[in-house]
């Protein structure tokens, strides 16, 4: 595969991006390399600027569900521009894609929408503090909630210890108010809550994690949590950003059957827009500016062009059976991947979830805990990354993220991908015995 463009364009933007990039992870660090540049993307293919064409399990890293492109998402977006692109004011889009959220995921009885997933959650912690005059919040070992100051913290040296910043710029002062858990660990979070429960606003979880690689809750551990927080007056926050729309047309949240008191999303919602949003229950949501005393603001929050893409992604992912599809693809792909990597001998297994999934280099047969996800073999990760991409597959460029398979990934993608993966699990066995 050709290159050259792809280098040029980042010689030139290592100069004036830092890292080359305007989002980290898209740099390839840490699987090593330089990124390509995309030109253009069309149903499960991305083509980069030097004409190389990429089936594309990272999705915009979630919103392409349907696939790149899609006509039903870009003409709304076509005739919402010839009505102008920002207005200032409300438009009746607004209500409906509110309308539309508290009918797919019933706990949001009401919504406000936001720019980026990022802004969501640090919104809805302000919210869970100002609502429950508490300060501490506790979050998971691996979750990623965006950028926000309160969640770039890891435990201290132990559980019950102040967090630490994982970040310059983050205050240690803030970070203090961050308490951090093992996910899947039951008796963590009981003893977390024993000690501090009456100290903490909110507890907010990635249902299923998607930022240290895929991992599933294990059985009956997101109703434990409801529990706690029920027991303690804490507000759950289930972080939709990637399972929204995605693991179940109504999230996580109805998958597993347990209620969080808020819910942030992401991704899916703005089909491709930067669009963000969170709700809740009528009267915690009350108490958000200007019907309550808790400020939030957005300039370009509800914009009519964003709405109208996310609610034309809506629409498309509410089809009767476009979930079980999905799933099954899911399981297609994972099952394949597996056995492809058992004819060439690497210990290798899969996690999945609805739309989502995770690829660990170990000789763990179960993954759910991001310990054992952090254990896994890194270097085989990046060098299987390396082998698929040249293969014509772009996977996350990281061991520590979800992939995603859309609705355009048919069988014949699946099974293209299938005989990449037979190659570079070959390769990379060879590697091992050469
Ligand atoms: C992507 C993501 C975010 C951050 O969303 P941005 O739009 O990138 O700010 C927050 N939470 C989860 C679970 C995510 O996957």
């Amino acid at each position: 595969m050709n290159h050259d463009h792809s280098h040029a364009l980042f010689q030139r933007a290592r100069a004036r991006l830092p890292g080359g990039v305007n989002s980290p992870v898209r740099a390839f660090k840490s699987v090593g390399g330089e990124p390509f540049f995309v030109a253009r993307a069309d149903g499960p293919y991305l083509y980069d600027v030097d004409g190389n064409r990429y089936v594309d399990y990272v999705g915009s890293w979630g919103p392409m569900i349907v696939g790149h492109n899609h006509p039903h998402v870009r003409e709304a977006v076509q005739r919402a521009i010839g009505d102008g692109l920002s207005f200032g004011a409300p438009c009746a889009a607004e209500v409906t894609m509110a309308e539309t959220l508290a009918r797919l995921v019933p706990s949001c009885e009401m919504v406000r929408m936001v720019n980026s997933g990022t802004e969501a959650t640090l919104s809805a912690i302000r919210l869970a503090r100002g609502a429950t005059g508490r300060s501490r919040i506790v979050k998971f070992e691996g979750c990623y909630h965006g950028h926000g100051d309160s969640f770039l913290v890891k435990a201290g040296s132990g559980a019950l210890t102040f967090g630490v910043p994982t970040s310059p710029g983050v205050p240690k002062a803030l970070a203090d108010l961050t308490l951090t858990l093992p996910y899947n660990d039951f008796d963590a979070a009981s003893a977390l809550f024993d000690t501090a429960g009456g100290d903490i606003a909110a507890l907010i979880i990635e249902p299923v994690v998607g930022n240290a690689n895929c991992l599933p809750p294990r059985d009956g551990y997101l109703r434990h949590l409801r529990e706690l927080c029920t027991r303690h007056g804490t507000l759950l926050i289930f972080d939709e950003v990637m399972t929204g729309f995605r693991v179940a047309l109504g999230g996580a949240q109805a998958r597993y059957g347990v209620t969080p008191d808020l819910s942030t999303f992401g991704k899916i919602i703005g089909g491709g827009m930067p669009v963000g949003a969170y709700g809740g229950r009528r009267e915690l949501m009350e108490q958000v500016a200007p019907s309550g005393p808790v400020y939030q603001a957005g300039t370009l929050s509800g914009n009519p062009v964003a709405m109208a893409a996310g609610l034309a992604m809506l629409e498309l992912v509410s089809e009767p059976g476009f979930h079980a599809r999905l799933e099954a693809t899911t399981h297609a792909l994972c099952d394949g991947l597996e056995a492809a990597a058992r004819e060439a001998g690497m210990a290798f297994t899969t996690t999945r979830v609805g739309a989502m999934f995770g690829l660990f280099f170990t000789t763990e047969t179960i993954v759910d805990t991001y310990a054992q996800a952090v254990a896994c073999d890194t270097a085989a990760f990046n060098r299987f990354f390396h082998a698929m991409l040249a293969r014509g597959v772009f996977l996350a460029p990281s061991a520590f993220e979800a992939g995603f398979v859309s609705s355009a990934h048919d069988e014949g993608v699946v099974d293209a991908t299938l005989a990449a993966a037979r190659e570079a699990f070959r390769s990379l066995a060879d590697d091992h015995t050469g």
